[in-house]
């Protein structure tokens, strides 16, 4: 869709439009808005609605606090769950500073920045599809949520185990009137796990349907007494969620990953992406996975990955080259997950790949066994390095990776590494409930 100044203002008019919320991502990957009304949308299309920066986390400082916000006109959509007259649309908007200059801080403008990079080296797009998992708890009285599922049911179950079933169908239709295409909607594995995945498209639509996607999903959740949480893992000894990310770069309309000539149908682009996403994953990290808990998750067991090793179907490695050649020739990445902030996530994987491609890099041979039965001497002999075990390990990761510093950028790499670093050491002083359980009796 391809909108003008003009067909917005008109849409609102005829649309009944009364809110438009403006909105957009600060760098821990929380969605923000501002609401304007019917009245104010010719202001909002000129770019003149500001906001006051520094109220927003790893923003600016409170001496340079206006910004700008100007929305990307081609993300118009009206929020179907809201009310049917005097209706509520949104903008996804990019923030400028005063000047006109496109704000360093804002990570739409971090991943727009890698795809220029992609664009000078000759592709003409980054396609990504994701597939993010989440799970439906009950809530309680008073609306909040518990630590009880809303079922027991497991992979592809359906009704009447799958509790899931009415809510996943409402987030179906409303995503879909907002112009997405679903492509498919099941129970995962763990209980109270649910997955829709929709068609990929190039990696800023994406990110701004990962950040719309999470609001849909949290919302019709809520409409349903229930909460929706994409927090990587919320139970122990049961499968967390992910965000497999699948990519691909197309050239000149053909995807540049795809040799029917090689023996397993892929491009040198694709081997050499392979090798980039695999020399820089650990530095990624702090970003594809940027909770505390996002490394409960990261264990052996549960089909999340913890070692770097790629392969063509083995779903125990970190990186894997789905069956699907020709157009859908991709790459899966298995380590993101759905917490991340999808902007700086998808600027992160661009960079690093086209590095693997920049450099002529190529992967170690795929490993096509089970990588979770290997003990450690097993995986020293097939040189299977692993990701960080922590959020802290990530954080030196993440300051020991030029690249990966160089496309967060230094304004958001600084304030991204402050955030982060807190949040460790407030978990590491808090006493949890693990350790009164193991110690209150026996010391
Ligand atoms: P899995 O086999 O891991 O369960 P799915 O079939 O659930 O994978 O998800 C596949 C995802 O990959 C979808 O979002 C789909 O649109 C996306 N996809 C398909 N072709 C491409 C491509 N060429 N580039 C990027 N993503 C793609
Ligand atoms: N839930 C698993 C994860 O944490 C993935 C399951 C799947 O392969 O879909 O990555
Ligand atoms: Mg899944
Ligand atoms: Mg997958």
């Amino acid at each position: 869709m391809s909108y003008s100044k003009e067909d917005i203002i008109r849409m609102v008019k005829e649309e009944d439009v009364e809110f438009i919320r403006l909105q957009f991502t600060d760098i821990f990957g929380q969605l923000k808005n501002v609401a304007i009304t019917a009245s104010q949308i010719e202001k909002a299309v000129n770019d003149q609605i500001m906001f006051d920066g520094s109220s927003i986390e790893g923003f600016v400082r409170i001496d340079e606090s206006d910004q700008y916000l100007y929305p990307d006109l081609d993300s118009f959509a009206i929020f179907p769950w809201r009310p049917s007259h005097g209706r509520v649309a949104r903008l996804i908007c990019d923030v400028h500073d005063p000047d006109g200059k496109p704000f360093v801080g804002d990570p739409r403008h971090v991943l727009k920045r890698a795809l220029k990079r992609a664009e000078e080296m000759g592709f003409d797009a980054f396609n990504v599809g994701p597939e993010a998992e989440f799970f439906l708890f009950q809530t309680d009285d008073e609306g909040k949520p518990t630590t009880r599922t809303n079922d027991e049911a497991g992979y592809f179950d359906l009704g009447p185990l799958d509790h899931g079933e009415g809510t996943r169908r409402e987030i179906c239709m409303a995503l879909e009137q907002m112009g997405f295409e679903i492509e498919a909607s099941h129970h995962e594995v763990a209980q109270g796990q649910h997955e829709i995945d929709f068609k990929y498209a190039d990696a800023l639509r994406t990110a701004d349907n990962i950040m719309t996607f999470k609001l849909a999903v949290k919302t019709l959740a809520q409409k349903n007494g229930l909460h929706a949480t994409f927090m990587p893992k919320p139970i122990f000894g049961i499968n967390g969620s992910g965000m497999h990310t699948n990519m691909s770069l197309f050239q000149g309309g053909k995807n540049a990953f795809y040799d029917p000539d090689d023996p397993k149908g892929l491009s040198k682009e694709a081997y050499s992406f392979i090798a980039g996403l695999l020399a820089h994953v650990k530095g990624m990290a702090a970003v594809t996975n940027p909770l505390v808990n996002s490394y409960k998750r990261l264990v052996p067991g549960y089909e999340a990955p913890c070692y770097l090793a790629w392969s063509a179907s083995n779903r125990s490695a970190l990186i894997r080259i789905p069956a699907a050649r020709g157009q859908s020739t991709r790459v899966e990445l298995r380590s993101p997950d759905p917490a991340c902030n999808p902007y700086l996530e998808l600027a992160l994987c661009l960079a690093a790949g086209l590095d693997g491609i920049e450099k002529g890099l190529t992967p170690p041979p795929e490993v096509t066994e089970n990588i979770f039965d290997m003990n450690a001497a097993a995986r020293k002999a097939h040189g299977i390095d692993s990701l960080p075990d922590s959020l802290e390990e990530a954080i030196h990761a993440l300051e020991a990776d030029p690249l990966v510093l160089d496309t967060l950028g230094e304004h958001v790499a600084a304030n991204y590494i402050e955030g982060k670093r807190k949040e460790w050491e407030e978990y590491c002083t808090r006493v949890s409930s693990w350790e009164r359980e193991k110690y209150i009796i026996n010391y």
